[in-house]
This record gives structure tokens, sequence and C-alpha cells, in this order.
């Protein structure tokens, strides 16, 4: 079995924005989120990013759209991610679907997939539907958040970066 960090996009590989990030350009790749992807690749992780976008529900860009964005992530990063899965969904504007986090079905599909051992796996977010979606299929959960201490207590563990989180990974 395989075992697998799954990673939230937006505010933690990608600066998060107000709006929704879907152009390139809007694309700031913080310090560190390299150097961290890289230590959880060394140690045998699978990078598995799982993004709600429902951004594409409601027409503000498209499928296109997030895989420019995931491609130039890629590139940042050395192509070390394994897979992307993104929830195009967003229950006012399209039927409810259970890949939409805090639902599971985006890790779950995964799981499949990859053979992962969950026993062994991790959920970096910093949203708190991140840890609930993570929580449902028995991974460990980093809360990222560099601005706020409000951490939801759901988290097994707090960081402020990804950096940092790939560190408390490694020391277990
Ligand atoms: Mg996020």
């Amino acid at each position: 079995m395989n075992k697998c960090v799954f990673l939230d996009r937006d505010g933690v590989l990608n600066e998060d924005r107000s709006d929704y990030v879907y152009r390139v350009e809007d694309m700031v790749i913080p310090a560190g989120v390299a150097e961290g992807l890289r230590l959880l690749k060394e140690a045998g992780y699978l990078l598995i990013v799982v993004t709600n976008q429902a951004g594409i529900a409601k027409g503000l860009y498209t499928r296109d759209d997030v895989m420019r964005c995931h491609n130039y992530l890629q590139d940042c990063c050395g192509n070390l991610i394994d897979d992307i899965y993104y929830s195009p969904h967003h229950p006012d504007y399209t039927s409810r679907s259970l890949t939409r986090k805090p639902d599971s079905l985006m890790l779950e599909k995964a799981i499949a997939k990859y053979n992962i051992d969950v026993a062994h796996s991790w959920i970096f977010g910093d949203a708190l539907r991140d840890m609930q979606a993570g929580k449902r299929v028995g991974v460990r959960t980093i809360y990222i958040n560099h601005r706020i201490p409000n951490q939801p207590a759901v988290a097994d563990k707090h960081a402020t970066d990804l950096l940092e989180a790939s560190k408390l990974v490694l020391e277990q």
C-alpha cells in the first residue's frame, strides 16, 4: 500500500485570494512549498491535490483554467504532484456532489486508485471542510493557517505553512 499527503490547493499550495484563483498570473506559490513537497516525496509520500473549484459551476472559469493553473504549479514544483482531483460543483448551481469537501469522494477515489493506506496518510488544508473530509476517510489532518489563530479543534496538528506541516509529518 502507499502513503499519501492530500493537499488542498488555495491557501496551501498557492496564496488564496478573496475571489477565485483561476488565472496563472494570480497563482502565487509561497517560498517553501516546493521544498516541503520535495521532502514529502523523498520520504515516499504520494502527493495528491484535492480542491473545490465551484467557480466552474458558477460559470466564472473553466476546467481548462484549472488545468492551466495546475500545470503552472507543477512547473514551479518540479512536477512532484502525482494527481489532482477537483470538484467543479456547488449545490446552489449544480446538483449536490459528494466530491465537494467536506464530503470525501475525491479522497475516496484516490484511495482506491492508488491503493492508499489511510493510517499512514495525511491531509493539509486551510479550512475546516478540509479537516472534515480527511476525518471522513481516516487520514490525519494538519490545519495550515498563517494569519488567524482560530484553528479548528478537529485538526490533529497545526502549522503556519506547507513546509512546517511537511516537517511535522516527517517527525512522525
Ligand atoms: Mg483552501
